[in-house]
C-alpha cells in the first residue's frame, strides 16, 4: 500500500471482509484469474478469492454452478461501434446471446465461465473497455450524461472529464480497498441526466460569477445512495471549477477510504458517514485534503426527465438528431447490439449510448437520414415509439440469475407493462421499476410506482409478492417513494396497480401529476 491504511490501526472496528482484503487486495484476483482459474476451472476457486471477483466484474450467477454474470462499464454510458461490436461478440460467443442494460449504464453479461473471462477481459482491453471494478468495493463505473456533446441541455460537454476521473481511480490501488462500494457521476445536463442523488459522489452543472466573469462549473453532492436505508445526496458549499473535479473526486473518495465505517458491512456506505458528520464537517476535512475551494454559485438543475428519450430529438448541433430507443426491461442481444452499431456508424456519429433508465440512444443523424433509420429491423423491436407502460418500466436482474434476489423480476415486469398497455390509459407517463430484494439495484425509490420483490405466507405456502411504494422523483423536489400499507402477491400485482390507478384517474385534481397526488 502506497498510503497509510489508518483503518488497520484498530482491527477491532473491521468486519470479516476487511481482513480478507487487507490478506490480498481485491484487484489481485484479475491475475489469479488469467493465470490460475481459468486453466483449473471453477473448482479450484478457492476461500475469499470468489468474492474478489467482484473486482474482476464478476459474480457467480444463480444457481451456483459454473457460470458468472460479468458487468463491464461503459462510462456516462457512451460506447464507440467497435466497442458495441466487441461486446457483442463477447455476448454471442460465450453469455448465449443475451445482453442486459443496467441502471447505472453499463452492459450485463450472464452464463459466462471462468474458462472465458482472459479471451473477455482481452477482447475488452483491445477496444479501451473494462469490467475490472464494476463491481467490489471499489469506485464503480462512473454514471454520466449519455448525451454529452450532443445534448442542448448541457453546460459543457462532460466527455473529457468523465474519462479523466475514470482514468484515475481505475486499477488505482490507493483506492482499490474502500469501506463499501463507491458510486460517482459527473453530468453537466440541466434535467439531471445522471441521477445525482442516489450517487455516492455527483457532480450537477453550476456557474459562479468569478472576478466579474460567470464561470461555468459544477457543483457537488455527496452521500447518496439506495438500498435498505437510502439516503438522498447532500449539496457541498463549493464550486467546482471542470479542471478541479478530479482533484474534489480524489478528496472525497479519500475522506470515504480514510474515514468511511468498516465495522458492519450494512453501515458501511458513504452515505452512513456523511449523515454523522453533516455536510459542514465534510467540507472542512475535504478542505483539509485538497485545499480551500470557493463557496456555491448557483445549481443549475432545472428539472429531471428521468432520462427518458423516446422518440427524434433535435441535438445542440443544427440539422442533426438523436434517437431514444426503448430496451423493454433493459434486456437487448448480441445481434440487435451489433445492428446498433451498424447503425451508429452508416448513419450517426458512431456511438451507441446507454441511460440509466436501461434504454439506448443513437445520435448525430442527419435530419435526411432519419427516416431511414427509423425503418432499420432492429427499431421494430428497440422502437422509439414504445407503449406508455413499456417504455417506463425498469426491473433488475431478479432471481432468474441473481443470487440476492428474493423473486423473479424482468419477465414480471414485461407482463405487468403488457398488461397495463391493454387495460389502462392514461394521460401521464407513470415509472414502475421493479427489484427482486432490497439491494435496490432496479432502483425502485426513485419510481413514481416502486416494487420491492419479498414474500408472503398463503394457505398454499410463501409466494413471491410485492411491497409498493409510491410518488419516487429526483431533481429540485428530489423524494424516496413512500411505501403502502401491505404486500400484493405477485400474481395481482398489475391488476392493483391498474386500480390504484384508476383510483388516481378519477381523484386527482386539475394539473395535479401522479407525483404530487
Ligand atoms: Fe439482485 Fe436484489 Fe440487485 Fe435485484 S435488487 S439484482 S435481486 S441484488
Amino acid at each position: 500500500m502506497a498510503y497509510e491504511a489508518v483503518w488497520m490501526k484498530d482491527p477491532s472496528k473491521l468486519n470479516k471482509f476487511e481482513f480478507a482484503k487487507i490478506e490480498k487486495d481485491g484487484l489481485d484476483v484479475i491475475r489469479t484469474i488469467i493465470e490460475e482459474y481459468a486453466d483449473k476451472g471453477y473448482d479450484a476457486i478457492e476461500g475469499d478469492d470468489m468474492n474478489r471477483f467482484k473486482w474482476a466484474g464478476v459474480y457467480e450467477q444463480k444457481p451456483k454452478d459454473g457460470h458468472f454474470m460479468m458487468r463491464v462499464r461503459i462510462n456516462q454510458g457512451v460506447m464507440t461501434a467497435a466497442q458495441a461490436r466487441a461486446l457483442a461478440s463477447i455476448g454471442r460467443d460465450y453469455g448465449r446471446g443475451l445482453v442486459d442494460v443496467t441502471t447505472r449504464q453499463a452492459i450485463q453479461f450472464h452464463w459466462l465461465r471462468v474458462e472465458h473471462l482472459p479471451d473477455i477481459f482481452k477482447r475488452l482491453e483491445n477496444v479501451g473497455l473494462y469490467s475490472y471494478e464494476a463491481c467490489g468495493d471499489c469506485p464503480r463505473t462512473i454514471v454520466g450524461n449519455p448525451l454529452a456533446g450532443i445534448d442542448k441541455d448541457e453546460l459543457m460537454d462532460t466527455t473529457d472529464i468523465v474519462e479523466q476521473v475514470n482514468d484515475f481511480f481505475i486499477l488505482n490501488r490507493d483506492f482499490s480497498n474502500l469501506p463499501r462500494k463507491y458510486k460517482m457521476s459527473i453530468s453537466s445536463s440541466i434535467y439531471n441526466n445522471a441521477h445525482a442523488e442516489i450517487n455516492d459522489l455527483a457532480f450537477v452543472p453550476a456557474t459562479k460569477v468569478i472576478d466579474g466573469e460567470e464561470v461555468l462549473g459544477f457543483h457537488a453532492y455527496v452521500g447518496g445512495g439506495l438500498s435498505a436505508k437510502p439516503h438522498l445526496a447532500k449539496e457541498l458549499d463549493i464550486f467546482v471549477r471542470p479542471d478541479e473535479v478530479l482533484k474534489v473526486a480524489i478528496g472525497v473518495t479519500t475522506i470515504f477510504r480514510d474515514y468511511g465505517y468498516r465495522e458492519k458491512r450494512h453501515h458501511a456506505r458513504l452515505k452512513f458517514l456523511v449523515a454523522d458528520w453533516g455536510v459542514e464537517k465534510f467540507k472542512e476535512k475535504l478542505i483539509e485534503i485538497i485545499g480551500d475551494m470557493p463557496s456555491k454559485g448557483e445549481n443549475k438543475i432545472v428539472g429531471w426527465k428521468a432520462v427518458y428519450f423516446d422518440g427524434v430529438h433535435q441535438q445542440k448541433q443544427e440539422g442533426m438528431n438523436f434517437i431514444g430507443l426503448n430496451v423493454p426491461v433493459g434486456r437487448t442481444n448480441s445481434e440487435e447490439l451489433e445492428q446498433l452499431a451498424d447503425l451508429a456508424e452508416q448513419y450517426g456519429d458512431g456511438k451507441v449510448r446507454t441511460t440509466m433508465a436501461q434504454n439506448i440512444i443513437l445520435g448525430g443523424i442527419p435530419d435526411a437520414k432519419v427516416e431511414e433509420v427509423l425503418k432499420a429491423p432492429v427499431l421494430q423491436r428497440l422502437t422509439p415509439n414504445p407503449k406508455h407502460f413499456m417504455s417506463r418500466t425498469v426491473s433488475c436482474t431478479g432471481n432468474e440469475f441473481c443470487n440476492l434476489a428474493v423473486v423473479e423480476t424482468k419477465e414480471r415486469a414485461k407482463r405487468v407493462a403488457e398488461y397495463l398497455d391493454e387495460n389502462m390509459e392514461l394521460d401521464e407517463k407513470i415509472r414502475i421499476h421493479m427489484i427482486g430484494c432490497p439491494n435496490a439495484c432496479g432502483q425502485k425509490h426513485i419510481a413514481d410506482i416502486g416494487l420491492q420483490g419479498a414474500l408472503v405466507k398463503t394457505p398454499e405456502g410463501m409466494v413471491d409478492a410485492f411491497d409498493i411504494a409510491v410518488g419516487g422523483t429526483l431533481g429540485p423536489e428530489a423524494a424516496f417513494n413512500t411505501p403502502l400499507k401491505g404486500r400484493v402477491k405477485g400474481d395481482d400485482v398489475a391488476g392493483v396497480i391498474a386500480q390504484l390507478l384508476e383510483f388516481y384517474k378519477a381523484e386527482r385534481q386539475a394539473n395535479e401529476s401522479f407525483n404530487a397526488f
